[in-house]
């Protein structure tokens, strides 16, 4: 008898994988029908290329002969690419963030395991927002963390007093993602303060003083001439994670960063303590080469109007379908409701599953909501193509039309 994977790893197997399913089973259809009759909304993979200047950056990079370009460095990065992102972080979170005070990390996902791994003994609690980025239940999961969910406010808001309902003296952190993956909303500064206040309470009500974690690739993809308000500067106990897949259109490369408040009680053992977590996750660094090309070009952007043009494009074929949304304000996703159903559901079968089915019928591949922690919704992700959207109307319309009561 051989024992193939863990009884942990097994029990993992078929969670949050909603999104990947609905990729891999598109790439199927694809194959099947062709690529001109599937409509694939289900992966968050930036479709623009990534901006000029850091392409630029990027041949300057491989092009340079200066010697030991290629190898090991201190475990947190390079002090210049770690002062570049103390610069960016200090801009956008209004404190006095140094080189130091930041890791570089194989992307925000990198970043958030560090984090989770540095903070948090069996048994403690994550609490997190729904519907949430359906990867936080997994990285709670190898952590060993106890993924609670608190419910959203109203339009997918922050609330900071559903928040206080559920944090406990084994509250090691709350998690928040803004702009939103999937609700694209963008928190609001009051909110924040609230929530900030709720937990400054509650670590003085229970002895321990919960970490604040934001989690934010989205940060400057964001409309209408809103702009993210700074969160570090309203709660100490915080860390940012974040990354360059989505403001550069760079998830392949695995690129991101953290972090830590400078105004932090234990900053000096909390950085040693995720300095250690990055080397024995096996990262050991973030890739060198990105490093040096994104130290170099961070500063430019996906040019996000291109993506409020997608998100026009996709409203107006809900609004055709008759289908309610909640319009994001930031990030590319468009979180929609499942109408009610003509035909029964199946025994054990939620809402958004059934209406994901029904429009993969017709062609198109969103992920039902239940994958966030949000059953009855789904999420589109809308960084694809003006084209696939202009396409994907009728399998919309028709099948909205073919599902609907
Ligand atoms: N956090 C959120 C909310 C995301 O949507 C994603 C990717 O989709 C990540 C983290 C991971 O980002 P990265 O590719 O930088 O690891």
């Amino acid at each position: 008898e051989i024992m193939p994977i863990s009884e942990r790893t097994r029990a993992g197997l078929g969670k949050g994988s909603w999104i990947r399913k609905m990729f891999d089973e598109g790439a199927e259809l694809k194959a099947k029908y062709g690529a001109d009759k599937i409509f694939d909304f289900s992966l968050g993979n930036p479709d623009l290329e990534p901006p000029a200047e850091f392409i630029t950056a990027l041949k300057n990079a491989v092009n340079s002969d200066e010697l030991g370009t290629h190898g090991y460095m201190q475990n947190p990065g390079y002090m210049f690419a770690r002062a570049e992102m103390a610069k960016k972080v200090a801009e956008e979170h209004e404190v006095d963030t140094k080189a130091e005070d930041v890791i570089m990390t194989v992307g925000a996902a990198g970043a958030l395991n560090v984090i989770l791994r540095t903070i948090i003994d069996p048994g403690d609690e994550l609490v997190v927002i729904r519907p949430f980025f359906a990867e936080y239940s997994s990285y709670a999961d190898v952590h060993g963390a106890k993924l609670v969910v608190a419910d959203p406010g109203p339009n997918f808001s922050l609330d900071a007093k559903e928040v206080a309902k559920v944090l406990s003296p084994k509250t090691a952190a709350v998690l928040i993602c803004s702009p939103n993956n999937p609700t694209g909303r963008v928190y609001s500064r009051a909110d924040i303060e609230a929530l900030a206040k709720v937990m400054t309470d509650h670590g003085k009500k229970s002895g321990r003083l919960p970490y604040l974690l934001v989690d934010e690739p989205y940060r400057d993809i964001i409309y209408d001439g809103l702009v993210a308000p700074p969160v570090l500067s309203a709660y100490p106990e915080s860390i940012v994670a974040s990354s360059f897949s989505k403001t550069l259109s760079i998830p392949g490369e695995r690129l991101g960063y953290l972090a830590v408040n400078p105004a932090c009680q234990e900053k000096s053992l909390l950085l040693s303590g995720l300095t250690v977590a990055n080397r024995v996750l096996g990262f050991v660094n973030a890739p060198a080469l990105m490093q040096r090309a994104v130290s170099a070009s961070w500063r430019a952007r996906a040019d996000v109007s291109r993506y409020a043009r997608r998100r026009d494009m996709m409203t107006a074929i809900l609004d055709e379908a008759g289908i309610k949304y909640a319009k994001p304000e930031g990030a590319f996703y468009l979180f929609i409701e499942a109408p009610e159903p003509k035909a029964p559901l199946k025994e054990g079968e939620s809402k958004d599953v059934a209406f994901a089915l029904a429009l993969k019928e017709k062609g198109a591949l969103v992920v039902p909501g239940s994958g966030f922690g949000y059953p009855g919704w789904l999420r589109i992700c809308y960084c694809v193509p003006e084209k696939t959207i202009e396409n994907s109307r009728s399998a919309f319309v028709e099948g909205t039309k073919a599902f609907r009561a």
